[in-house]
């Protein structure tokens, strides 16, 4: 049994639900900029969304884990029209993006993970590993971690080896004695298992792990999680 000295957490979904954090953020997002503009603005269908976002990304593959440039990208598409002035635009999207950003901060825990983190930050070292923007120190919970890596430090998204990797440098502790923990079946579980890290899957709707025929160990309820730790990696 693996000594387990460093745990990794992936936060969007797995911390709290990011569906309706995202459709909260954008829906306000939007109407600030039509607030700023002074008029409604076609925003298109989601269809139209992802499109834009598969074009920038074409031009632009480093939009693929920057995702704070993606998102100004598409602000700058739906909003060009109606500026002239190149620094006045160019201020204007940046505040857009800003006030996206605190809006995509405002999320709710799910029940019991401040708790849980709080106890294990006495016993291991922990970090986090998001493919999204999310930032702990924004969330007041920067303290909880040693360390927090975003697609962005290592242009990279999970499950390629880049943010484990980065882990693994940071913290000195090998692959054996890490655990991810992780919403995501190949994001997270097979990223981390690929590496020889530990992975436990945070698998809140039930779904069957039909990947492989070695299904990982799983919890749904965060006042699981402390047992489970024990239990599986316990000294
Ligand atoms: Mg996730």
């Amino acid at each position: 049994m693996s000594k387990i000295e460093l745990i990794t957490f992936d936060l969007d979904d797995t911390f709290w639900d990011i569906k309706d954090t995202i459709i909260n953020a954008e829906k306000n997002t939007r109407k600030w900029i039509e607030g700023i503009i002074g008029e409604e603005v076609n925003w298109g269908t989601f269809e139209d969304f992802m499109r834009i976002r598969a074009e920038l990304a074409k031009e632009d593959p480093s939009l693929e884990y920057d995702l704070g440039m993606l998102r100004k990208k598409i602000i700058s598409h739906h909003t060009k029209q109606y500026f002239n002035n190149k620094k006045e635009f160019d201020a204007f999207v940046n505040d857009a993006y800003i006030f996206f950003l605190e809006e995509r901060h405002k999320v709710n825990f799910y029940d019991d993970v401040l708790l849980v983190l709080e106890k294990l930050s006495t016993k291991y070292k922990l970090g986090v590993l998001t493919n999204g923007n999310a930032d702990v120190n924004k969330l007041g919970i920067g303290h909880l971690f040693d360390f927090s890596i975003s697609s962005i430090d290592v242009k990279s998204n999970k499950p390629d080896q880049g943010h484990f990797c980065r882990a693994r440098e940071i913290s000195k502790v090998n692959f054996e004695d890490t655990l991810h923990v992780g919403d995501h079946p190949i994001n997270d579980v097979l990223g981390a298992r690929k590496l020889g890290i530990n992975a436990l899957w945070f698998n809140l709707n039930d779904a069957n792990w039909d990947l492989d025929e070695n299904p990982p160990i799983q919890f749904k309820k965060w006042s699981e999680f402390t047992n489970i730790l024990e239990k599986n990696y316990g000294n």
